[in-house]
């Protein structure tokens, strides 16, 4: 269906043009004239599904149709359960409200960063994404008042309560008018978020987009069999005899993250490590990189495995598998992303053999298997 049917105006069609968004994805069809008439929002969608547009769109045209009020307020509530992502949330903000006739000030606010240039920021912003710590934070130093809040969207929710964030979520609730807009968006639903939707929504509009199993089939996945000790050199041979230009490696662990990085440089590999013992500062840094083609190999471990959007990653690495399988497809997810196809590699030692049987189990796919032992590995 092309945007033009969904009741956006033609500042945002003719942006949307520009981007090379030539239809609108299911998400979007479903969500966008719902919101823009108001409606309360259970999305029930995966990162990659085209979400994030589905609720930015509406909301950047609702706000359009406002007149500006002289003393600019917080209007938008975006809560999200991580740096990474309340970072890119808010650029797809800034993308679409470029050159918009009613200028609308976006911001977004995490924790791990000092807070004074965050409450200093604040002034004018019309449409915040916070993390939940540091938005109470902010609330505690009186930085942030949500007195003219029309509008709350929870992203990924059900990582907000994986992540233990329930007792800060309600505070937040607590804070908000009662009279506003909720929009909800999460991959699963489950008996907690299930609570928070009978408490949060109004009669809303359920959006429910089969996500996963429609970019599994973009996705060629490739699993070697190797012993431990082999696993360095053979990454390094995958990567250097398949030309890999751009190339996301998983690991199950800070360490390793960081020891698989230096041995890829080491070995002329141009690598980076990102994870939660890195400053945000660092992990902006590593992303930014990483996504301009400065750095062939970003090494993370499964904090960002969701929620982080790099166009077009055309291979994904698991050096080491993840414990869920749900992690593992969230991983992988990060290729074959937007109707383009991807490759996914999982280097698997003997012990994980049945591990990764069970996550194929669980995925409804089998990779294509190869024995890495019958690989000449000499020299990488
Ligand atoms: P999201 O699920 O919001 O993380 O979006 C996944 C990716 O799809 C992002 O790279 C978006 O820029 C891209 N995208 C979202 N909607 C469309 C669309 N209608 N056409 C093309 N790309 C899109």
């Amino acid at each position: 269906m092309p945007f033009s049917n969904l009741g956006l105006s033609s500042s945002f069609l003719d942006k949307l043009a520009q981007l090379g968004y030539e239809k609108a994805y299911p998400i979007q069809q479903q969500a966008i004239p719902a919101i823009l008439k108001g409606k309360d929002i259970l999305g029930i969608a995966q990162t990659g599904s085209g979400k994030t547009a589905s609720f930015v769109l509406p909301i950047l045209e609702l706000l359009q149709t406002q007149k500006p009020s002289k003393n600019r307020h917080i209007k938008v509530l975006v809560l999200v359960p991580t740096r990474e992502l309340a970072i890119q949330v808010n650029e797809v903000f800034q993308v679409f409200s470029k050159d918009l006739p009613v200028k609308l000030k976006s911001m977004a606010v995490y924790g791990g960063v000092s807070i004074n240039p965050q409450m200093i920021s604040l002034q004018g912003v019309e449409i915040l994404v916070a993390t939940p710590g540091r938005l109470l934070e902010l609330q505690e130093n009186k930085a942030f008042s949500a007195a003219e809040l029309q509008i709350l969207v929870l992203d990924e929710a059900d990582k907000m309560l994986n992540l233990g964030f329930r007792e800060e979520m309600d505070r937040i609730f607590a804070l908000l008018p009662k009279k506003r807009q909720n929009l909800l968006f999460s991959a699963t639903l489950s008996p907690d978020l299930e609570s928070i939707n009978k408490n949060l929504l109004h009669e809303p509009v359920i959006v429910q987009v089969e996500e996963e199993k429609k970019n599994l089939d973009l996705i060629k996945q490739f699993v070697y069999l190797i012993s431990e000790e082999k696993k360095g050199p053979l990454l390094r041979y995958i990567i250097k005899t398949g030309k890999m230009e751009q190339v996301l490696v998983f690991t199950s662990s800070v360490h390793k993250a960081d020891t698989v990085a230096d041995k890829l440089n080491k070995n002329g590999i141009k690598a980076v490590a990102i994870h939660s013992k890195k400053s945000q500062q660092a992990r902006i840094q590593a992303l930014e990189n990483f996504k301009a083609g400065r750095t062939t190999a970003l090494v993370a471990t499964d904090i960002i495995a969701r929620g982080i959007d790099i166009k077009f990653l055309p291979f994904v690495i698991n050096y080491e598998l993840p414990r869920s399988p749900k992690d593992f497809i969230h991983r992988i997810g990060r290729t074959g992303r937007a109707e383009a196809s991807g490759e996914a590699i999982s280097l698997v030692t003997p012990e994980e053999a049945q591990h990764f049987k069970v996550i194929q189990k669980k995925m409804g796919k089998v990779a294509t298997q190869i024995d890495g032992n019958d690989l000449n590995l000499h020299g990488y």
